[in-house]
């Protein structure tokens, strides 16, 4: 006599972009998917104003694009149609916000600004579109019990709580998982928090009425416009009603010292005195005493599942700080790797018998393949924040983005830019970690090589002219410092 076979069931915990992108997935396999979210359904108009977003828009980079495709639904490309794609950093450098351009890529990729609430959105009409998908909105999960199955979620209404039963149990429930709280208890999850000492206020720049009476962008959309300060920064991204969303990240200290708005406006003459312009007085001290300082934490968790029981993934596993732009995308791409896992294990949409372990081994690749990929881009992302407020403005940094940039050129094979593995491919983020060490060195070779042959050739040309000599200085001094670099990392 045959076992009769078992559709699996799935509980999504969070109905995040993640989570509403696993459910997509796994329903296109067949399953039985149950999301359970706890903020009401951001899509109808009287809950708009109840939610409160982390962030107005984000970029949506490869990676992200990728997992969105890999639906087979169209789904990047309904996301697209109101993305505006950045081709790179606009640097607003020194009090009179001289612009100084970066790109990207040196072959025009983009990374993308899109709508936070809308992507969310559009993702879980897509799910709930698939007729083995079913959204439950105001339900928060309380415990799961994972052997058993089972879910007890609250009702934030009635404060009821209810049960529920799945096969497989996924947390995608963001940095304060309660999935990843009862995982706790099932395996020795090694598990780290950590809040950093920068937050965040978001603040805007409205659109600016054009010649014809239309709303224009006040600055170039094309750019992700950052502030770079050393010790904080600001960065806008592009709206499609021709906006920016400005986001200052800061000690909370700095945010601490300012108390009223003649603190507020000595603070941003002092820094930013081309974004009042451009946001306007009112406005800035409007939103930012209005707006709330967010904190940006990182969370580590080490395995992400449990047998065939549960798994987490997205923010929920590896909460990183946004200065890489990847948090969602890394997401996504966690999605896109689970799924062709449960490919490569056979993993059937039903169970056949006590002996089919497909899913539990999938799970453990999961966590065997995955976890040195989170590791690096948590590193990554913690490292580019300096680079943002910082690096860029450096003259050594600079140097070796642009010889980085004319080895790509040349040889593409040898040389990629980190910021291109990361954003512009879907290679693991530790292989892309360990190549951009690898080049590292010898970009800092090449880099003091070029820059003492522009400076002295500088010197020898511009010998009678004073800011030629200047100049000269300053990339002899750039050259030196990086040759520096080079022979402690040699040394290293
Ligand atoms: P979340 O977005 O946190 O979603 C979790 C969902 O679970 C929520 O809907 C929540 O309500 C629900 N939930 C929580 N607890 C429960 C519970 N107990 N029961 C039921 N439901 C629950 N990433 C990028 O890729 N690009 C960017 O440019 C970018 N910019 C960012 C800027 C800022 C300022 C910040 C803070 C983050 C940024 N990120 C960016 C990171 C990105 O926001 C996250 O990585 C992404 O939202 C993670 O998605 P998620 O679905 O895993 O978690």
């Amino acid at each position: 006599m045959t076992t009769p076979e078992k559709s699996r069931s799935v509980a999504i915990v969070g109905a995040g972009p993640v989570g509403a992108l696993m459910a997509v997935y796994l329903a296109n396999r067949g399953w039985n998917v149950h999301v359970y979210e706890t903020r009401p359904d951001m899509r109808l108009p009287e809950n708009k104003a109840k939610i409160q977003n982390r962030s107005i828009n984000l970029a949506l980079s490869t990676r992200g694009l990728t997992a969105l495709k890999g639906t087979g639904l169209a789904l990047d490309e309904l996301i697209m149609k109101s993305g505006l794609p950045m081709r790179g950093r606009m640097l607003h450098i020194g009090d009179e916000g001289h612009l100084v351009s970066q790109d990207y890529g040196v072959h025009g990729e983009c990374i993308n600004s899109v709508d936070r609430a809308k992507l969310n959105e559009d993702l879980i009409t897509a799910a709930e579109e698939l007729n083995n998908v079913k959204v439950s909105f105001n339900l928060t999960l309380k415990r799961a019990d994972l052997d058993k199955g089972t879910l007890a979620l609250e009702n934030k209404e009635t404060k009821e709580i209810i049960s529920a039963h799945a096969d497989l149990i996924i947390g995608c429930d963001g940095a304060y998982s309660s999935v990843r709280n009862s995982l706790m208890r099932y395996v020795r999850l090694d598990f780290g928090q950590e809040y950093i000492p920068h937050g965040y206020c978001e603040l805007s720049i409205p659109a600016k009425v054009g010649a014809d009476g239309k709303p224009e962008f006040a600055m170039d959309p094309e750019h992700l416009h950052i502030w770079p300060r050393h010790k904080f920064m600001m960065i806008a991204l592009p709206n499609p009603d021709k906006s920016f969303t400005v986001t200052l990240f800061m000690p909370f200290a700095n945010f601490e010292m300012i108390h009223n708005e003649g603190d507020l406006l000595n603070f941003f003459e002092q820094y930013f005195a081309d974004a009042i312009k451009l946001m306007g007085k009112d406005l800035l001290i409007k939103e930012y005493f209005k707006n709330p300082k967010g904190s940006l934490v990182m969370v580590r968790a080490n395995p992400y599942h449990y047998k065939d029981r549960c798994i987490i993934l997205g923010d929920a596993a590896h909460s990183m700080v946004p200065f890489y732009g990847q948090g969602m995308n890394c997401g996504f791409e966690d999605v896109r790797i689970l799924d062709s896992l449960l490919s490569e294990f056979n993993v059937k949409s039903t169970k056949v018998g006590e002996s089919d372990n497909s899913l539990a081994l999938a799970l453990e690749a999961y966590t065997d393949r995955r976890a040195k990929d989170l590791k690096a881009i948590c590193e990554l992302a913690l490292y580019n924040y300096t680079e943002m407020r910082h690096g860029v403005t450096s003259p050594v940094y600079l140097m070796r983005k642009k010889v980085e940039s004319w080895l790509h050129l040349l040889v593409p094979s040898k040389v990629i830019p980190l910021y291109t593995m990361v954003s512009f491919s879907n290679r693991p983020y530790s292989e892309a970690y360990a190549r951009h060490h690898k080049q590292g060195f010898w970009l800092s070779v090449a880099g003091a090589a070029v820059g003492l042959g522009t400076a002295a050739g500088l010197l020898v040309a511009g010998w009678k002219q004073r800011r030629q000599l200047k100049d000269a200085a300053g990339l002899l001094k750039a050259a030196f410092l990086t040759a520096a670099q080079s022979a402690q990392k040699l040394v290293q």
